[in-house]
């Protein structure tokens, strides 16, 4: 199998040598002039999509799938797979954990305090007592689910199609999901219907000193709402990870908000080690004529 490695932001070197001991009999390659059987693509530099037309799997090396399905040079007769490693899986839950407990036992007002010397106990809550809504119950949203309802939170979620979690309440209404929300946890694909979605109406039917966790994609967020949210008082904080203009600009008000906290889209990134052998599998897939796994839909847009 011819396999082309095709990144502006991803290092080959971190890659091909775990991909050609994986798959010793494949051939990679980097250079996008040659047709390849199958190209694993995250950021690919201009030109290599147009010359995938034929090729047997266009096999994302990335979960967010959003900017290769908006660029037209996709070719559309090609299957497109994303990737589901299992290593970002469980780094984007301890992630969302550490800011639902960050909330939950109030470390955010702690660290405040403690630049003022003040000592100061805050009303301490059950884990029971907090209900977290998953905007989002996917590959990432029902494994942070299964992990929030182990340590005791009452968890809701959103979902297009019903979802069985043990634990998890799946709300088919947005606005009574919103109603039932104390911290919201956006998991979501960027599409037509999810972007914008936590901003106007959506951030006031939220609890009182709730907060917003944002780990999907930055335009999920009307930025301006969630800070009038924060500087009225009805939302006590914002986690961010993902942003509409990354890096997030220098002079950028999220930056120095002090209900804001800004991490530079970490919360789960790609681990070779973890990824190779699910890319392994989708290419022995493709050499057995089966179906490859996690294929994107492209109509529903994820
Ligand atoms: P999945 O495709 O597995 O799950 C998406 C979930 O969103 C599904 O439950 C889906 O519903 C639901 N959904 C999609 N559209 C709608 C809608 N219009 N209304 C209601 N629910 C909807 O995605 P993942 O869990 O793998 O990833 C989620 C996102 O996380 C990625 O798309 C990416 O943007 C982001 N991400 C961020 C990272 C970071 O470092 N910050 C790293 C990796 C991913 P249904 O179950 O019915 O299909």
């Amino acid at each position: 199998m011819k396999v082309l490695f095709a990144s502006e932001s991803e290092k080959p070197e971190d890659w091909l040598p775990l991909l050609e001991k994986a798959l010793p009999q494949d051939r990679f390659f980097l250079d996008g002039k040659e047709r390849p059987d199958v190209a694993l693509v995250a950021n690919p530099p201009p030109g290599t999509l147009e010359r995938l037309s034929g090729t047997k799997l266009v096999q994302s090396l990335w979960m967010g799938v959003e900017k290769l399905l908006a660029d037209p040079a996709l070719p559309r007769d090609v299957p497109l797979a994303r990737l589901v490693d299992p290593g970002m899986v469980a780094a984007m839950s301890e992630m969302v954990l550490a800011h639902v407990l960050d909330w939950h036992r109030h470390l955010f007002l702690y660290r405040y305090h403690q630049q003022h010397a003040t000592w100061r106990q805050l009303d301490q809550k059950l884990a029971s007592d907090r209900t977290v809504g998953l905007l989002g119950l996917g590959e990432l949203g029902s494994d942070v689910a299964r992990k929030l309802v182990a340590l005791g939170f009452k968890v809701v979620g959103y979902s297009r199609r019903p979802k069985q979690i043990e634990g998890v309440r799946r709300i088919a209404d947005l606005q009574l999901f919103l109603e039932q929300t104390e911290a919201l946890v956006c998991l979501l694909p960027l599409t037509p219907q999810t972007r914008g979605i936590i901003g106007g109406d959506n951030l006031r039917r939220l609890r009182q000193g709730g907060c917003v966790i944002n780990v999907a994609r930055g335009a999920h967020v009307v930025a301006a709402d969630l800070i009038a949210a924060l500087d009225s008082g009805h939302l006590a904080r914002a986690y961010l990870d993902v942003f509409e203009r990354e890096p997030l600009p220098p002079d950028d008000p999220l930056w120095r908000h002090p209900a804001v906290t800004v991490t530079p889209h970490v919360a789960a990134l790609t681990d070779p080690r973890t990824a190779v052998p699910k890319i392994a599998e989708n290419i022995e897939r493709v050499r057995r004529g089966e179906t490859p796994l996690d294929l994107v839909d492209r109509e529903a847009g994820y």
